[in-house]
């Protein structure tokens, strides 16, 4: 299915669409939204109780952010508002099981690492991973946070690492990231700037300068995987005298690119 059919089959979300919250509704589960708003409550007495849809969780090397090259337990939510053109985890648009974050906790804790990614689709759309993120940080887990950029993570525990996508022109995505998150520019947030194209690049370079990025946060570029030739953009961040990070997917190095659950 290509990525520009299936927002046609969304029923609500993107852009201009009222926003995070009006997003996040799409996806709200069946249990009372009263308990997920009182955390303690429902982490004492209902978090049996509360599900997310999930599309995979698998334990490998950490391919991206500060703490790549980590053993990792990855937990992929299912569902996403946005349709980019590179997007390599298209199964996880619609497939996936809902499951008690009681289940989600039981799975993690079966692997023999601290580190923990929260990744999707968009994890953000479904309430239930606030709680699941902030029992998890509580327990002594280290918590990164992959997102879109297009939802507001004002909700998502501070302890929490967040790697914020903002969505070049080659994206097809460009305009949806909400400005809301740039109020994240700290030693615990990352932006990450997947490049597809010298015009990505110095729209990236732009948008980091002019929202000071670079003073406070770390930025990350990306090499679209197969689009773009990881040494043009390493000699590109050279010869610009840019201060983003470069970055590579590590685990589409290892392991083959098209291989899941890595
Ligand atoms: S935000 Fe991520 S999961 Fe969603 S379409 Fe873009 S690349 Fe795919």
């Amino acid at each position: 299915m290509s990525a520009r059919r299936g927002r046609e089959n969304l029923p609500v979300g993107g852009r201009g669409n009222g926003g995070s919250g009006a997003i996040r509704d799409v996806f709200r589960q069946s249990f009372p939204q009263s308990e997920v708003a009182n955390h303690g409550f429902a982490r004492v007495v209902t978090m049996t109780e509360l599900k997310l849809k999930i599309n995979e969780i698998f334990y490998s090397i950490q391919g991206e952010s500060s703490y790549a090259g980590r053993p990792t337990v990855f937990v992929r939510t299912t569902g996403c508002n946005l349709r980019c053109g590179y997007c390599d985890t298209v199964y996880a648009y619609y497939s996936g099981s809902m499951t008690t974050l009681s289940a989600v906790l039981a799975e993690i804790e079966k692997h023999k690492t601290k580190f923990v990614c929260v990744t999707g689709g968009e994890p953000l759309l479904q309430d239930a991973v606030l709680p699941l993120m902030t029992e998890l940080c509580d327990r002594g887990y280290n918590v990164s946070l992959e997102t879109s950029g297009s939802v507001d993570c004002s909700a998502v525990d501070p302890r929490v690492k967040k790697i914020i996508d903002v969505k070049t022109p080659g994206s097809g995505e460009v305009a949806t990231f909400d400005r809301a998150n740039l109020k994240f520019i700290d030693v615990n947030t990352e932006f990450k700037f997947v490049i597809c194209s010298e015009e990505d690049f110095n729209w990236s370079e732009n948008f980091a300068r002019e929202n000071g990025l670079f003073e406070h946060g770390n930025v990350l570029f990306s090499p679209s995987f197969g689009r773009v030739d990881e040494k043009w953009l390493a000699k590109k961040i050279l010869s610009e005298s840019s201060s983003a990070r470069l970055q590579l997917q590590l685990h589409k190095y290892i392991w083959s690119p098209h291989s899941r659950g890595v």
